[in-house]
């Protein structure tokens, strides 16, 4: 989108142990090393990595990010992370809303909304996740679900500084199928449309909504490409430095 950076932002998921730093650092020199320099780079760690992370990106244009946040700032929450835990290891990013949140921890659009506010608190900037399921997308309730997940996921405080948003069809998660790219722009165009209704139009036109679902370096150009695509969020093809700096080469 014209005047939009673009991000590829890594999402490591529950992968990644002190070797894997070896592969963080080889991003961070790939963006050093001539990536063009208007493609912003983020990779989510787990949080066990994050400090050391953010130590190898640190003289690096690649910032560390988190994967998920609790809505609350500290307290009796056994095996949570708040924001401010994650800033404080070194995080300027953080995942809300991701759909294996979603499915796994039951995770509502109200605490994802809530999680986006804490991310704020703590001075991160909240990358939101929204997108179908298979049966949702086979029943053409794509736009719908869409909608709703915008109204009840994204606060109306979101700005293009402190949110991104990230569209990812959940059948398009790790299975290696992807949406065309004509349906790609229907969602994309819907996002901003519906964004605009909760933010204004001014700010829904400068936030960043990112694809995400099995994008690799062979059709990052493509998927990339896409009207009002302003980056990628990438699972699986995060953990290899060759890929993950392939699709940053789409553009
Ligand atoms: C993701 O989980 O955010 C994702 C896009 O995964 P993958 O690239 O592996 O499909």
């Amino acid at each position: 989108t014209p005047g939009i950076r673009p991000l590829v932002a890594g999402n490591w998921k529950m992968n990644g142990a002190s070797a894997s730093l070896n592969e963080l650092r080889a991003i961070g020199h790939g963006f050093l090393g001539g990536l063009d320099s208007e493609t912003e780079a983020l990779v989510c760690v787990p949080a066990t990595l994050l400090a050391r992370a953010a130590e190898v990106l640190s003289s690096t244009p690649v910032r560390p990010g988190g994967q998920d946040c609790h809505a609350e700032q500290n307290g009796a929450h056994t095996g949570d992370i708040s924001g401010e835990m994650l800033k404080d290891a070194g995080a300027t990013h953080v995942i809300v809303g991701h759909s294996e949140r979603r499915a796994d921890h039951g995770e509502t659009d109200a605490m994802v909304h809530a999680k986006a506010e804490a991310a704020w608190r703590a001075g991160l900037v909240a990358i939101i996740c929204i997108g179908e399921t298979r049966d949702q997308r086979d029943d053409g309730e794509t736009l719908t679900v869409l909608s709703r997940q915008i109204a009840g996921s994204i606060p109306a405080a979101a700005t293009p500084s402190n949110a991104i948003v990230a569209y990812e069809p959940v059948w398009a998660i790790g299975t290696g199928l992807t949406p065309t790219a004509l349906d790609v722009a229907k969602a994309h165009t819907h996002i901003r449309a519906e964004l605009a209704a909760t933010i204004g139009s001014e700010a829904a036109g400068k936030m960043r909504i990112l694809y995400g679902g099995s994008v690799k370096p062979s059709n990052a150009v493509e998927l990339l490409g896409v009207d009002n695509v302003d980056g990628a969020l990438v699972g699986g093809a995060s953990l290899k430095a060759a890929d993950f700096l392939g699709i940053a080469e789409a553009y």
